[in-house]
């Protein structure tokens, strides 16, 4: 009975094949079986999930039956969901139950869809390993002694094992695509404002946003519809009409235009994933599509950007935990100064110390021209190579990651040797850019992501591009052995 897509969910539900309580319980079962193995949750909301689920299936059984009436999901741990702990991945917030559901879960909330739990991940998102979590590492179901990805790693790892059908994730710098493209699943970062930031813990305020994380483009296109639109109280949201993108799959790839950045495909790319993407564009090119080789001549200065500007945001996102308002609070502290730094030092992991020390060294006077203005400056720069690029194309593609996924551990001591993994994800944040990871095939066993990017807010090319893809090949249907799960 377990059928791994969204659409093949609410279709067997209207066939009365099965009910939601049924296949709740199933993923349920499932977790609680299987989950030992790879820390992907963070909490599991049984209690909640069979109440949804039942509610839902009444709901249909009225004829009343909602969007995503009764189709299970995970949500990562970043999301605000009231009266369930929200801890972000971090002792920080391992007390903080939220008052409020943050837009995108009262959106998925009000479409019917179940909550089966919160699922690990890096530390304030902070991570593209999941290693930088206080709950401990999420193991890749692919092959357990590697990573997952990160920072969205307890999402990717949970829908590529079968423990839920899909699952929200954020990406500030790469994190819902990259742990896609390590698990095997397809992973859409929208538009920066497509989706509402609000209840979501803030890290880097101007890269952060939310996305859905699918086996298939159709299954993004089915929960984007549902996450997507204005929010009176996140003014960075964008007030655009929605279109219906589940609607606009069928768009034929005949004449689009896929720009190749030469700076994607140079001599830091894995052999492995370079075979692979070459194969799935010479899929494009059979389905009608044609190659224009392109350039992005700053991509380089992605990393460096990156990571001046996301710390220097997260210092100040940070600043609010504190020990005194909510989060953790040192015990027995002498005075208030040894209450903040007490409380900060022992909530707060290492990497998420690493970035707000240089976070504020940044936006330190003195030093914020040369270095956070710079960044500023290097980011339009950016910005103006994508958009240039797309006065020629209309998408353009690449790998998602330069490397495979690494065993974990195996990086702990060289954090930059983790932040250049993000070479081909960082850009599209700075840019503001929607983007798509999609299993394009194995490298030693192991899942390789082509990622899509487009232009801003034509998330409907971009799931198109990647529904055409998903039509024409089967990489998106396997799954990791061990955990195949089809019953
Ligand atoms: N890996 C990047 C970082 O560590 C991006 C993380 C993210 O997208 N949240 O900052």
């Amino acid at each position: 009975m377990h059928v791994h897509t969204i659409a093949g969910l609410l279709s067997g539900m209207a066939a009365g094949q099965f009910s939601s309580a049924e296949i709740t319980s199933d993923y349920l079962q499932r977790i609680a079986s299987q989950d030992q193995q790879l820390n992907s949750f963070i909490t599991v909301t049984e209690e909640l999930a069979l109440t949804q689920a039942r509610a839902a299936d009444e709901r249909r059984a009225r004829g009343e039956g909602l969007k995503l009436d009764g189709i299970p999901l995970a949500h990562k741990d970043i999301f605000c969901t009231q009266g369930t702990k929200t801890s972000c991945g971090s002792r920080m917030l391992d007390n903080f139950i939220p008052p409020y559901d943050a837009t995108v879960i009262k959106a998925l909330n009000a479409a019917g869809s179940v909550c089966l739990g919160k699922t690990n991940m890096d530390e304030f998102a902070m991570g593209s390993s999941n290693e930088n979590s206080y709950f401990g590492p999420v193991r890749n179901p692919w092959d357990t002694d590697c990573v997952p990805g990160g920072s969205s790693g307890g999402s990717a790892a949970a829908v590529a094992a079968g423990l839920a059908v899909a699952a929200t994730g954020t990406d500030t710098g790469g994190s819902i695509r990259q742990p896609a493209a390590f698990c095997g699943l397809t992973g859409l970062k929208p538009t920066y404002g497509r989706v509402s930031r609000l209840g979501m813990v803030a890290f880097a305020s101007s890269l952060d946003q939310g996305g859905p994380l699918t086996r298939t483009a159709e299954d993004a296109a089915l929960l984007l519809e549902v996450i997507a639109g204005v929010d009176p109280a996140d003014s960075t949201s964008a007030d655009r009409p929605v279109p219906r993108y589940s609607e606009a799959l069928a768009q034929s790839l005949a004449g689009l235009r896929i720009g190749l950045p030469q700076e994607f495909f140079g001599s830091g790319l894995d052999a492995g994933i370079g075979s692979v993407i070459n194969a799935a564009l010479k899929e494009f090119e059979a389905l009608g599509a044609q190659l224009v080789e392109i350039n992005l001549p700053h991509a380089n200065l992605a990393i460096p950007a990156y990571y001046v500007i996301a710390p220097a945001e997260a210092s100040t996102n940070l600043s609010r935990f504190d020990g005194v308002r909510y989060g953790y609070r040192c015990e027995d502290p002498t005075d208030l100064e040894d209450l903040y730094t007490r409380s900060r030092e022992e909530g707060f992991g290492d990497e998420v110390k690493r970035r707000i020390l240089v976070g504020t060294y940044a936006l330190s006077a003195g030093y914020y021209d040369a270095y956070y203005r710079k960044a500023q400056q290097v980011r339009r720069l950016i910005q103006s190579d994508y958009l240039n690029a797309f006065k020629e194309v209309d998408v353009i593609m690449g790998p998602t990651t330069p490397n495979p996924a690494w065993a974990i551990g195996s990086k702990e001591s060289d954090p930059v040797s983790v932040y250049l993994e993000d070479i081909y994800t960082l850009g599209v944040n700075l840019a503001g850019l929607p983007a798509i990871s999609v299993p394009a095939g194995l490298s030693d066993r192991k899942p390789v992501g082509l990622q899509i990017i487009g232009q801003h807010f034509d998330e409907s090319r971009l799931l198109s591009t990647a529904h055409q893809f998903q039509l024409a090949t089967d990489w998106h249907t396997l799954t990791p052995p061990g955990f195949g799960g089809k019953s």
